[in-house]
């Protein structure tokens, strides 16, 4: 009996054992590093659009590439997709499989849109107070999905996407992860420069819902604009998606990094992926202009480039010439300067509707008009003379801004 005990005993003991065995790998595993993709938009919404794509395809194709690298790389990530198809969910239930992953860090990717084609280049925002308009109207248009629910205004406490004032909760708000948020986000602005060659137009911070009920270090990253038409024909293509999710990705080896050594952990050895040579080409062909960004411009100031390095375009098919058709220099009627961020209806414009504004040296500058032929911007101007008779024109190629007669030169 008693030797029947005590085999009872060391069995039960052993099993003890063995499950303290099999538990441990459960709980290593529960403490990987967990990253939320957000492909923003989906279903019903498709985003901003142009003629020939919608936000939402752009957004989840990099998603979905930049999921399948960070899956392939780190054994110890834990990969949650907000989405995986072309699926609607609210700005809350994204915020939600943060939350209920307990994620560590959380990627939101979207495609940016203006009314001015000539705008393009990617940046990243974090949580906090729009410092401009512009940064403001990004949020105002991302968080406009919210209308698309049923009694928006109780399940968002009253919060109203399209007013102004809505806004100023944002300015109260003390978030915990913003220093770690605006680290990852110039990492990945210094990867779009470095590894896909995009025009960096800088961290920014905005009050965007989503990233507001995240518990985790979050970005919002706009790859870039749907609304310029070289920048859309990278956006679109499988090798411009590739490389976007390729340079979160290696954002992502930095970021995880740092992350591993001050939480105590095994640092990561998952290195970045380098940008592959570009093959000689056999036959030796002029190189086009080209055009770059400055490593940092200032937030919000239009973005200026140099003459030096690869392309911002997309390596396109031999027989179109791009870069001729994004350097074509689009003309505006520039109205007035202030230093007050207007809104359409305002009073200021006279009634003179679908103006537009740039930033130059901290100020805005409000145009109307936007167009390749000058001949039909010089109509806009002669019919707001009387109501502006200093406005004038300007044009711009690509972000750069050059003077109408500069621009005719380029065209003749
Ligand atoms: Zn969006």
């Amino acid at each position: 009996m008693e030797i029947l005990k005590k085999h009872f005993l060391i069995y039960q003991y052993s099993l003890i054992f063995l499950g303290i065995f099999i538990l441990f790998p459960v709980q290593a595993q529960e403490a990987r590093f967990t990253v939320v993709l957000d492909a923003g938009h989906g279903g019903h919404d498709p985003g901003a659009m142009s003629a020939n794509s919608r936000e939402k395809d752009i957004n989840l194709a990099v998603v979905l590439d930049l999921g399948a690298i960070i899956e392939q790389k780190f054994k110890d990530v834990k990969v949650v997709y907000t989405r995986k198809t072309d699926k609607y969910l609210t700005l809350q239930e994204r915020a939600d499989v943060v939350n209920d992953h307990h994620a560590d860090l959380f990627i939101c990717i979207h495609t940016n849109a203006s009314p001015s084609p000539a705008a393009y280049g990617a940046e990243t925002f974090t949580l906090g107070l729009a410092k401009s308009r512009a940064n403001l109207d990004v949020a105002m248009r991302e968080n406009s999905v919210i209308l698309l629910e049923e009694d928006y205004r109780t399940k968002y406490k009253g919060f109203d996407p399209k007013s102004v004032d809505s806004y100023i909760m944002f300015e109260f708000m003390q978030d915990k992860y913003i220093d770690r948020s605006v680290e990852f986000s110039s990492i990945i602005q210094k990867q779009f420069v470095s590894y896909c060659k995009r025009a960096d137009r800088g961290v920014r911070q905005a009050g965007f819902w989503v990233l507001h009920r995240s518990a985790c270090p979050s970005v919002l990253v706009e790859v870039g604009f749907i609304s310029n038409p070289a920048e859309e024909r990278y956006l679109t293509s499988d090798q411009g998606q590739k490389e976007l999710a390729t340079a979160v990705f290696n954002a992502f080896v930095d970021y995880k990094r740092t992350h591993d050594k001050k939480s105590g952990r095994q640092m990561s050895q998952v290195s970045k992926i380098e940008q592959a040579p570009k093959a000689e080409e056999p036959t030796q062909k002029p190189v086009q202009p080209v055009v770059l960004a400055e490593k940092k411009p200032e937030p919000d100031t239009v973005v200026k480039k140099s003459k030096t390095e690869a392309p911002v375009i997309a390596p396109a098919k031999p027989d179109q010439t791009p870069a001729k058709q994004n350097q074509a220099p689009v003309y505006k009627v520039q109205l007035f300067v202030s230093a007050r961020n207007l809104k359409p209806a305002s009073s200021d414009f006279k009634g003179v509707t679908n103006t537009d504004y740039y930033v130059e040296a901290g100020l805005n500058k409000y145009t109307v008009g936007a167009d390749t032929d000058f001949a039909k911007v010089e109509k806009i101007r002669k019919e707001v003379a009387h109501k502006f008779p200093k406005a004038f024109i300007i044009a711009f190629v690509g972000d750069k801004k050059i003077s109408a007669r500069e621009a005719q030169r380029l065209t003749k």
